[in-house]
């Protein structure tokens, strides 16, 4: 037997199953009322059970900022009444604010690394990259790590998989820059500037010089603080270099805006550009990489610089998913309503930077793509979703930016915490905070790792546990395949152009 709400769908509690449905599955249900007579919309009735339906199945596609918090939200809120599966290409969720970090030798990879299954109980976790999705018959393919391509039928599905780094038709790039995005690019990018230092030491003039060259392209914050921690990294490397190297190492700071952090408000650009010059990080503005080689770039001014460490932050583009759906996008993110669902279809949601979420707070623009609103964005879609199911009440997307925080490495960091404007150690004091309040776990890690590093000198040395090849923009494009797109948006070449 089992209680009927009609109002809010059914409750039922069974001797082993425990679950609730939603009005518009009750006729999927068949129910033996005692007696005569049918279920009205407003009674409540003791009802037999004869047929049990499946659980109502929600696929989150993506594990990122906005995922991650949809996935655990939902499981949440429905008390394991639904059955939620996640799909992601990790096993973990990946902080990316603080992966910087780890290419700076402070913090240790796996800090930056939030497990999922101990992160979200409730939410089914798959290894794996969604290449398909049906959207007329409500199913998602996807690629399992071992190549084995598996389906998934939903109910709801949540697209939220974010951003990849977009590159442009610029001679060289794809072959001899680096992205940002991954524990191995950062990784990666660690092992390669202290490699450099290390072997400039025997090298000739030329070579020395190549090798203590390092240029980062785009100074959105992503490419202002890998500047920052690189520059502090391979100054300690440099220093421990007996007999000294020879010669000066050097940093550039490309940006094709007349200043750094273009996206972000002015006094912080002028601030960090303060700090960074102090520093010894030459800053070029109104500037662009005009072609890449293996010794060295040219720059839009016409000076070659000799440099065999190009990192390359221009921005992102939505990942080529949103396009392969056949559904309408702006800037290549998927169209959503201010509850995040994809008009015509309520059964899809999307969020975070592969969606289109209009600002409230600024009319006519779209959310910028950051983990602030992604984070928020999740939240909302998992109580859009749970509301259709008579858990709380939905909501349109609402939120009023915060404020940003970009680290500077050292102790050294600015801020706008609700629009106003600091920098330096307080600066850096609530960017830590920050981060400790945002990240869902490894809390005591990085506190500890942070503690230690402030007490004792950075720790150089190379592990040498990722190729070069595998991390080359060219090779990061390659992917399982994702079925041509059925309607493209033009617009969608137009990308975001910071980070
Ligand atoms: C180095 C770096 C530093 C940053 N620092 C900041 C910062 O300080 N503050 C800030 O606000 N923002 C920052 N950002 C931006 C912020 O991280 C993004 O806006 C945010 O991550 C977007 O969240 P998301 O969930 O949409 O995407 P993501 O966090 O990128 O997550 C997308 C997830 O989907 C997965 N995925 C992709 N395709 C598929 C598929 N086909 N199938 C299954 N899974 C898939 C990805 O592997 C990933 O796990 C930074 C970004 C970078 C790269």
């Amino acid at each position: 037997m089992v209680k009927v709400d009609s109002r809010r769908g059914v409750w039922s509690s069974g001797p082993s199953l425990t679950w609730r449905l939603p009005l518009s599955r009750l006729e999927e249900c068949r129910l033996d009322v005692g007696g005569e007579g049918s279920i009205s919309r407003f009674q409540r009735a003791e009802v037999a059970v004869n047929e049990y339906p499946k659980r109502t199945r929600t696929v989150i596609v993506g594990a990122g900022f906005a995922g991650f918090h949809a996935g655990r939200t939902l499981s949440r809120m429905t008390k394991g009444t639904m059955e939620i599966v996640q799909v992601n290409p990790t096993d973990y969720f990946l902080y990316l604010p603080l992966l910087p970090e780890v290419t700076g030798g402070v913090l240790e990879p796996r800090r930056v690394a939030v497990p999922l299954a101990a992160a979200c109980p409730g939410v089914q976790f798959l290894l794996g990259t969604v290449v398909e999705v049906e959207v007329a018959d409500r199913r998602v393919a996807f690629v399992d790590p071992d190549g084995g391509r598996k389906a998934l039928d939903y109910d709801h599905l949540v697209l939220a998989v974010g951003s990849v780094d977009k590159l442009l038709p610029i001679p060289g790039i794809a072959e001899y820059a680096y992205g940002f995005r991954s524990i191995a690019e950062a990784l990666y990018l660690r092992d390669h500037m202290l490699k450099q230092i290390e072997l400039a030491q025997t090298a000739d003039a030329d070579e020395r010089n190549e090798r203590c060259t390092f240029v980062v392209v785009g100074a959105g914050y992503t490419g202002t603080e890998v500047a920052s921690q690189g520059q502090l990294a391979t100054l300690t490397a440099a220093r421990r270099c007996p007999g000294g190297l020879g010669q000066p190492v050097r940093w550039l700071l490309v940006e094709r805006a007349p200043r750094i952090l273009p996206q972000l408000d002015a006094r912080l650009a002028v601030a960090a550009t303060r700090i960074l010059t102090e520093r010894g990080v030459e800053i070029r503005t109104s500037t662009t990489v005009e072609e890449a080689s293996a010794r060295g770039v040219r720059l839009s001014d016409g000076e070659f610089v000799p440099t065999r460490s190009l990192v390359w932050c221009v921005g992102v583009r939505p990942d080529p998913l949103v396009e392969s759906l056949g559904l309408p996008t702006t800037s290549g993110r998927l169209v959503v309503d201010e509850f995040l669902s994809v008009p015509g279809h309520p059964e899809i949601h999307a969020c975070g930077d592969a969606a289109a979420v209009h600002d409230s707070t600024r009319p006519g623009e779209l959310t910028p793509m950051t983990a602030q609103h992604a984070e928020r964005q999740g939240r909302c879609v998992a109580h859009n979703i749970a509301a259709a199911y008579g858990y709380g009440r939905s909501r349109a997307y609402r939120h009023h930016d915060l404020g940003f925080a970009v680290d500077l490495a050292g102790a050294r960091a600015v801020a706008s915490p609700v629009g106003y404007p600091i920098s330096g150690v307080p600066a850096k004091v609530l960017t830590r905070a920050l981060h400790l309040l945002d990240i869902p776990d490894n809390r005591a890690r990085i506190a500890s790792d942070w503690l230690i590093g402030a007490l004792s000198p950075r720790q150089v040395v190379q592990l040498g546990l990722v190729e070069g090849s595998a991390v080359r923009l060219a090779a990061r494009v390659e992917r399982p395949a994702v079925p041509a797109p059925r309607h493209q948006d033009r617009r969608s070449e137009v990308a975001r152009e910071d980070n």
